[in-house]
């Protein structure tokens, strides 16, 4: 059939009233930050912004509007998870009865000092507002140490909820709720069904995952309610809470394998209930820390949590008298009651007490408490008078003991698996505290925006595939290039590798030969491996040598990033062999550059020998602002021989206490001849200043440069047993506290 000329003008208008009609239904889809303006200035109560599907690179979204509690104003997504936010980018509005969601902000960082901000501007705050169902992912400041906040909550009656913060890499706090004016007081706040996602060790403060308010305030009224989130891997410092503030109530969390602890820092009358601190034995793993007055500790369930001091599964601290507001009020009239600790090695007791901190606590409570661990048969420790806390009721298993005479009973140890996964003591015990069902409170797919992924596993070494790599000259920089996350290079038996540019490692791999010969790897660069950040590196069974190293001073076989590095490295080397690292002076094993950390570094069953620069200098942090370069250093089984510069130096400076490394052992070394160079500065075959944690056993000196030690900040534990020093001056230390056990000097 043909349509008439008019019947197809009829059509058409048809069509663009179809057209238009569809337009009129989503009237404020925006594509440009130029679009988003003009709409946000003529919203009215009731309206939505939506922000269109794709990537939205270099904005800054602000957005002023009044709501009404029934017309809310919304600012969504086309799709919730489509629309992502990078380059340089922020998000910050105020008024009242604004309700945002749908956005993942990823791929950038915000050029101001928070990403989403619950204001406008010092005096235009966001009230009756919300964000819901949005990612933060990793949108690190490049600068470790460029500081800033994922999310400001200022205002009052704000609601945070269904979120994903996952991977902040930069210092700052992820979530911190503001309480800088009157208008941000009292806000009553409720923060729930987050998921926190992994954040690494910061090496420094500023790595909290969530604070409500700040010192300065920590006398005022916040009323926050944190309930029902998800804490995973949330390892940043010492405090993944942060209460600064009074009248908080944190109930019905998880904190899965988390270094810290939940901490009361100022303020006072806070509620901690139902909390599951579940920290499967991993290193550094807290518990409940009570600072201040009238704060109550209520049926929680704390497993597997291996931290001292003050990340121990319970803290009571002392505090300052009369202390100004930036230091610790005493504990006075607090309870910690009915919690359930299992397989959990520290309770302290009075922790912090010094010269400073003097005042124990008083008028508070530790009842009806069950303990049950064997991991540790001295759980307590009390460090000053505990006769303003009273103890009843509490239950401990008969192998344990306490310094604490009364209020404990013992029982027979008696852990099992429950239907719900726990492991929990008999229910004779659980039923007598009344604890209810042992269950955990919120699961992790009940947390976080529901389109997002969130983190399973941490890629580690050897966990991906093998590629095997021929003999020959950059045959390991072509398998490095195609190799991913988590992927092994194996070299041939006895085979010989030559790089002639750098090895840039971006990711967790591992380079070895299978077993027999060890392959033997050479460099013509200052660097034969640069690790960049991401990257992380395994050595196995190889032979590294100097002899195609430049003639130039200041060589080196593994480097660091020159530039800030805001993901954590880890360095392995077994079982290799290290020869001529000797061309020029100054020729280093590892070199390391300022703003870069380790997790963890490790030298087994290695043999380093003719080397004319440093084996480990992990110094580069010399402000003595409390920040470092490493975390855990383990050397064992190792042989050092003529090594020119020191095997270790470690420096960790200033009075900070809120984080717990260097942690550093030394176990079944040799040295011979090491640390006698004329350029080695620390004079010193190792030298350790501020680490926490250091045990050095069964190791011997031959004619080399002495241990140095500086023992400062906090209660450093230092213990070395069993080690000959022939020819090799006396342990050079800057006082004796500390542990030795059968050292003999010839
Ligand atoms: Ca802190």
């Amino acid at each position: 059939m043909r349509m008439t000329s008019k019947l197809r003008l009829i059509t058409f208008a048809l069509i663009l009233a179809l057209v238009s009609c569809a337009q009129s239904e989503n009237p404020n889809l925006v594509r440009t930050i130029e679009e988003f303006d003009n709409v946000v200035a003529t919203l009215q109560p009731g309206d939505k912004v939506i922000l269109a599907n794709g990537i939205w690179i270099d904005v800054e979204f602000k957005l002023k509007a009044e709501g009404l509690p029934d017309k809310p104003i919304e600012l969504t997504a086309e799709e919730p998870g489509k629309v992502i936010i990078s380059g340089q980018s922020n998000l910050s509005f105020s008024g009242s009865h604004i309700i945002v969601s749908g956005l993942v902000f990823k791929n950038g960082y915000t050029p101001t000092s928070e990403v989403i901000s619950f204001r406008t501007s010092k005096a235009e705050l966001a009230n009756n507002s919300r964000v819901t169902n949005s990612v933060i992912d990793n949108f690190s400041n490049p600068e470790r140490h460029d500081s800033d906040t994922w999310v400001a909550i200022y205002g009052k009656n704000n609601q945070f909820d269904h979120n994903s913060l996952m991977g902040k890499g930069n210092r700052g706090v992820t979530l911190a709720v503001k309480m800088t004016t009157e208008g941000s007081q009292e806000n009553d706040h409720v923060i729930e069904y987050n998921y926190f996602g992994p954040r690494g060790t910061l090496g420094s403060n500023g790595g909290e995952t969530l604070r409500i308010g700040t010192s300065h305030y920590s006398r005022e009224y916040s009323n926050t309610i944190v309930r029902n989130n998800y804490f995973d891997r949330t390892s940043g410092e010492l405090e993944i809470i942060s209460s600064k503030s009074c009248g908080n109530e944190i109930r019905d969390n998880v904190f899965f394998e988390s270094q810290g602890t939940l901490t009361m820092r100022h303020g006072h009358h806070t509620l901690v209930e139902n909390n599951y601190f579940l920290g499967n034995r991993k290193p550094n793993t807290g518990g409940i820390r009570i600072i201040n007055g009238y704060q109550t500790v209520r049926n929680n369930y704390l497993y597997g949590l291996t931290g001292h001091r003050f990340r121990a599964a319970l803290v009571i601290m002392n505090g300052v008298p009369d202390g100004p507001i930036n230091r610790y009020d005493p504990v006075v009239d607090s309870n910690m009651n009915n919690n359930i600790v299992v397989d959990s090695d520290y309770i302290q007791l009075c922790a912090g007490s010094d010269a400073e901190r003097s005042a124990a606590p008083t008028g508070s409570s530790m009842h009806n408490n069950i303990f049950m661990s064997k991991t540790n048969l001295n759980p307590f420790t009390v460090y000053d008078d505990i006769s303003g806390i009273s103890f009843e009721g509490n239950v401990l298993n008969e192998e344990a003991s306490s310094p604490i005479e009364n209020g404990f009973s013992k029982v027979p140890y008696s852990v099992a698996k429950n239907e719900n996964g726990l492991l929990v003591p008999a229910q004779s015990l659980i039923d007598e505290i009344k604890f209810g069902e042992v269950k955990l409170p919120v699961a992790k797919d009940d947390t976080g925006a529901g389109f997002y992924p969130k983190v399973d596993d941490i890629p580690t070494f050897q966990s991906g595939d093998t590629l095997s790599v021929e003999a020959g000259t950059n045959t390991i920089l072509k398998a490095l290039n195609s190799s991913k996350s988590g992927d092994t290079l194996i070299l041939e038996n006895g085979g010989e590798y030559l790089l002639t540019k750098y090895a840039v490692i971006n990711h967790p791999i591992t380079i070895k030969t299978e077993s027999g010969d060890k392959a033997v790897v050479r460099s013509e660069k200052l660097s034969f491996f640069i690790l960049e950040n991401g990257g992380a590196l395994e050595l196995e069974n190889l032979w590294i040598d100097g002899a195609e190293s430049p003639d130039q001073a200041g060589n080196n076989v593994i480097s660091t990033s020159r530039y800030s590095m805001n993901r954590n490295y880890s360095l392995a080397v077994r079982h290799c062999k290290v020869t001529n690292l000797d061309v020029n002076h100054s020729f280093d094993f590892l070199k390391v550059y300022k703003n870069t950390f380790a997790d963890s570094i490790e030298i087994l069953d290695t043999e380093m020998t003719n080397i004319t620069g440093s084996i480990l200098t992990l110094d580069k942090e010399t402000e003595d602002l409390g920040i470092y370069n490493v975390e855990n250093v383990s050397i064992k089984g190792s042989k050092f021989k003529d090594i020119q510069g020191s095997v270790a130096n470690i420096y960790r400076g200033g009075t900070d206490e809120s984080t717990f490394g260097p942690i550093v052992v030394i176990e079944g070394n040799e040295f011979t001849n090491t640390g006698l160079g004329s350029r080695n500065k620390t004079e010193a075959s190792l030298k350790f200043h501020g680490v926490q944690k250091l045990h050095i056993s069964d190791s011997s000196w031959n004619k080399s440069a002495p241990l140095e030690l500086y023992l400062t900040n906090g209660e450093p534990i230092t213990v070395i047993k069993d080690i000959v020093m022939e020819n090799t001056g006396e342990i050079r230390a800057n006082n004796n506290e500390y542990e030795v056990d059968n050292i003999s000097y010839k």
